[in-house]
């Protein structure tokens, strides 16, 4: 019997946890042994969730496809791998001759984003296809995210995250990251990254409309009406002009004079009735936002599939822009990815 230790990464959801993988061979059969969070992973810290525990039960299971399968008539019969793609190839090409580029449709779940072989080469084969009928989990949830950014940053997948092992005030819209893992922002073990910044003094926020296991663990829980918080973004930004609580940055910035101007009715008073948070409540956490050292503002899904998903996401880059916390250390950053796909794509599009 032979033991060796595997260190691999989870890329099962965005945290990317590190995995100490155990296995151990007998008689030629390798088998997976245990499933451990990797102390020795400098981002993940031996942070593991059961979802990856349990992926030896997939690994092992005897009922795991490992070759491609073909269905001739109520039957599955095993193929070769140059067979199946031969066969794809063929069937892909003879239905868009037939029935147009549009005929293939493309489904990218999660996991896809978190895996390099894909991430470098789908681009590729989806640029083949040639179809407009691409859906993924960022068709499902977070659009809005990117036509802000392709609006604003001039890419769509240039999106700034929350520094949040550096905030002292991290606002948090739609977002459940203590069930998520962190969604657009990469935070193995939310949890106790939240809990380090109440610890060093900070203040965690969350607006949201019930009382989520984050919205538990915040200093304070704002009620927000379903599909209001685009009101009450306004509001904390109408606060933040009118109270005189902006911060220059040091990016280069066009237009808030118009953004200033286009905002000016939105008081606190106004959108209160809009998003069911007292006005009084709206203009103290603009202030709090701006008197903490670094801030954060932070929207996810909650704030992305609802009718003002795209108003949302405006308006949480705003508020870090405005109050001199985009692109800050404890603001919101850019990343420096090691597949660089905001360098080495064209931004997209969204035929605007
Ligand atoms: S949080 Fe869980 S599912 Fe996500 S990467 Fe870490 S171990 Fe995997």
């Amino acid at each position: 019997m032979t033991k060796t230790l595997h260190h691999r990464a989870c890329h099962l959801c965005e945290a990317i946890c590190g995995l100490t993988i155990e296995t151990t061979e007998v008689e030629g059969r390798v088998q997976i042994t245990s499933i451990k969070g990797d102390a020795q992973d400098t981002f993940s810290r031996g942070h593991i969730c059961p979802k990856a525990v349990a992926l030896q039960d997939i690994q092992n299971d005897p009922d795991r496809l490992r070759q491609p399968m073909r269905r001739v008539g109520r039957e599955w019969q095993p193929i070769e791998w140059e067979d199946a793609f031969n066969l794809v190839a063929e069937r892909l090409a003879a239905i868009q001759k037939r029935h147009g580029q549009n005929a293939v449709a493309v489904y990218q779940g999660n996991p896809s984003v978190h895996n390099y072989g894909l991430m470098t080469h789908s681009n590729y084969f989806l640029g083949l296809l040639k179809t407009r009928n691409r859906f993924s989990a960022t068709s499902v949830d977070q659009l809005p995210h990117h036509l802000t950014s392709h609006l604003m940053y001039g890419h769509g997948l240039l999106l700034p995250i929350p520094d949040i092992d550096h905030t002292d005030f991290m606002l948090i819209l739609g977002g459940n990251p203590l069930a998520s893992n962190g969604s657009i922002m990469t935070v193995p073990d939310v949890e106790k990254r939240l809990k380090a910044i109440q610890a060093r003094g900070g203040k965690v926020v969350v607006v949201d409309p019930r009382r989520s296991e984050t919205a538990a663990m915040a200093d304070q829980h704002l009620f927000v009406r379903p599909g209001g918080d685009a009101a009450l973004l306004f509001g904390l930004l109408n606060t933040l002009f009118a109270e005189g609580l902006t911060r220059d940055s040091h990016l280069p910035v066009d237009g808030l004079e118009e953004v200033r101007a286009a905002v000016a009715s939105f008081t606190a008073e106004a959108m209160s009735p809009l998003c069911a948070v007292p006005a009084e409540q709206i203009r103290q956490l603009a202030r709090d936002f701006a008197a903490a050292p670094t801030a954060v503002c932070y929207g996810r899904m909650g704030v992305s599939t609802q009718a003002f998903g795209t108003l949302c996401h405006w308006v949480v880059q705003l508020i870090n822009l405005v109050t001199g916390n985009l692109d800050r250390v404890g603001g919101a950053l850019c990343t420096e990815p090691a597949v660089d796909l905001v360098a080495s794509t064209s931004g997209g599009h969204f035929n605007l």
